[in-house]
């Protein structure tokens, strides 16, 4: 299951790499001596739950849904419009960080209204539909990143 949701992610043009470094950005202040080998490992950990892998897989299946057409047209046009009071994505990323703590939580808010490296990609106009990815992108790193903090 976590070789699917890393092949998924990938097939959307997110790599492992992408998150471990929105993972150094989010901790490199608090964690001078953090190395992208760590940020990798905490990413994932992350991956291993199974509620997380459930997150990635539901999100990216309503992502592609809204691209492909198969999906009720309402619903459809707020995705492909990524609405902005749609909310339902950050629900979902709200899900991811809850398994973290409150670090996880923050560091999401945060990254979500920054919208560094690949986050920041994923929100660029295009073809593909990135209403969910970018939320679950956000809440990995962010979940990887308070993981870290807690370990500390
Ligand atoms: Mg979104």
């Amino acid at each position: 299951m976590v070789e699917k949701c890393i092949s998924l992610l990938k097939q959307r043009g997110v790599t492992l790499e992408d998150i471990a470094e929105c993972v150094v950005y989010l901790q490199s202040k608090y964690y001078s001596d953090l190395t992208m080998d760590m940020a990798m490992e905490s990413v994932m950990a992350v991956l291993n739950k199974r509620e997380v892998q459930n997150a990635i897989l539901t999100g990216i299946f309503l992502d592609m849904s809204a691209e492909n057409g198969t999906m009720e047209e309402e619903l459809r046009d707020l995705l492909m419009r990524d609405e902005g009071l749609y909310g339902i994505d950050e629900v979902m990323a709200y899900g991811i960080c809850n398994l973290y703590g409150s670090i996880a939580l923050t560091n999401y808010g945060y990254i979500d209204k920054v919208k560094p490296l690949i986050i920041g990609k994923l929100n660029t106009k295009g073809a593909q539909c990135n209403t969910f990815l970018d939320d679950i992108v956000g809440a990995i790193s962010a979940s990887a990143a308070g993981r870290l903090a807690h370990n500390k």
